[in-house]
């Protein structure tokens, strides 16, 4: 029988699935879509549903989350499911945080960033922008109850076990955690913002920021975790902080196995900092005593958002639907399945 811990630790936990269409590349190799989404909240990875000389078997399965959504979804409505109902966390002196997990190409992106595909760069859609958006509709209302917030927003990266601020031309940033177990990241710009529009401003600078110097964009950001956050202060002092993370890919953290030995680096951070992460959210507010904080970066950082009575979180697993992925979107899947 559920006890009231566990309906307080299905809220306080949120995965879904989103899955991106066919794009023109897995269209022009033939690709077949493996993925349905037959209701609300159950993804199935099957044969493809054309007559193809299958060259492999592929297993029937099925895996239920809190919601899927399919490939005609909007990003407001994956949105509206999954950040959105962490805006009110923040202003209730909580933490929240949303991850977005997936291979690199699955729309990780796409759904925290906007669309940068085309060349008019919009990143007002993203879930970034969306939530930055009802920070300050919720502000209205609370400057209503005549409470004082401030809101600031920060934005970097980490890049095989180091930080680097993406609104201060990549400084590189030490990490130091006191003795009460605080993590600082020394130096971090916390610009403050007024209105969305200043915070579509900074999301821009700090992505051209990630991306410049790179001979390719997609090659760097697949190996690096973006963490853009939204800072509600009252009179200097810390309200509630909501962090929105573009993940590495997941199956760069099985490069341990390549010729260069910078990728296996890289890739044995990835894995250790994907494998950490799962296990922190799974503690999520129980504050148990050996949950890994500091087995990576990434969760050494967002420790502070994993601990307390009211930190919750939401994680969008997204999920190519081509035959030729189907081995990454199981290993997302099966992830995603068990941060739960
Ligand atoms: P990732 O960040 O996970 O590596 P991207 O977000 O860059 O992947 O997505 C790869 C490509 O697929 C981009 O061109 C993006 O615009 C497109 N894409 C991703 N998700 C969707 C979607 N839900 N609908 C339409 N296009 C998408
Ligand atoms: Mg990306």
């Amino acid at each position: 029988p559920l006890t009231t811990a566990d309906v307080i630790e299905e809220h306080r936990i949120c995965v879904c699935v989103r899955k991106r269409p066919l794009n023109k590349k897995e269209l022009t190799m033939k690709d077949l879509d493996v993925i349905t989404i037959p209701s609300k909240d159950v993804v199935m990875v099957h044969e493809p549903k054309q007559k193809v000389d299958l060259t492999r078997y592929l297993e029937n399965q099925t895996f239920r989350f809190d919601y899927a959504f399919d490939d005609n979804s909007t990003n407001e409505m994956v949105y509206r499911f999954t950040a959105r109902p962490l805006v009110e966390t923040i202003f209730e002196r909580g933490m929240a945080t949303c991850f977005a997990y997936g291979q690199t190409g699955s729309g990780k992106t796409h759904t925290m960033g906007g669309d940068f595909s085309g060349k008019n760069q919009d990143c007002s859609k993203g879930v970034y922008a969306l939530a930055a958006h009802d920070v300050f509709l919720m502000l209205k209302k609370q400057n209503y109850k005549k409470i004082d917030l401030q809101v600031y927003a920060t934005f970097f990266e980490i890049y095989s076990g180091k930080v680097f601020d993406l609104l201060n031309r990549k400084a590189k940033l030490r990490v130091l955690e006191d003795g009460k177990q605080q993590v600082q990241v020394v130096g971090l710009h916390e610009r403050e913002v007024k209105c969305t529009e200043d915070v579509l401003k900074l999301i821009e600078v700090g992505n051209s920021c990630r991306t410049s110097g790179q001979t390719s964009a997609n090659a760097h950001s697949s190996r690096s975790h973006a963490v853009f956050q939204i800072i509600l202060r009252r009179k200097g002092k810390m309200h509630g902080k909501f962090s929105l993370i573009d993940l590495a890919g997941n199956e760069r953290g099985a490069d341990t196995s390549s010729a260069d030995r910078q990728t296996r680096l890289e890739g044995a951070e990835i894995n250790k900092s994907l494998l950490a992460l799962k296990e922190c959210i799974r503690a999520l507010g129980r504050n148990k005593p050996h949950t890994p904080f500091r087995a990576s970066k990434l969760t050494q950082v967002l420790r502070d958002s994993f601990i307390g009575e009211n930190s919750r979180t939401c994680m969008i697993a997204t999920i190519s639907p081509g035959m030729a992925s189907c081995e990454n979107t199981l290993n997302t899947l099966r992830y995603a399945n068990r941060v739960k």
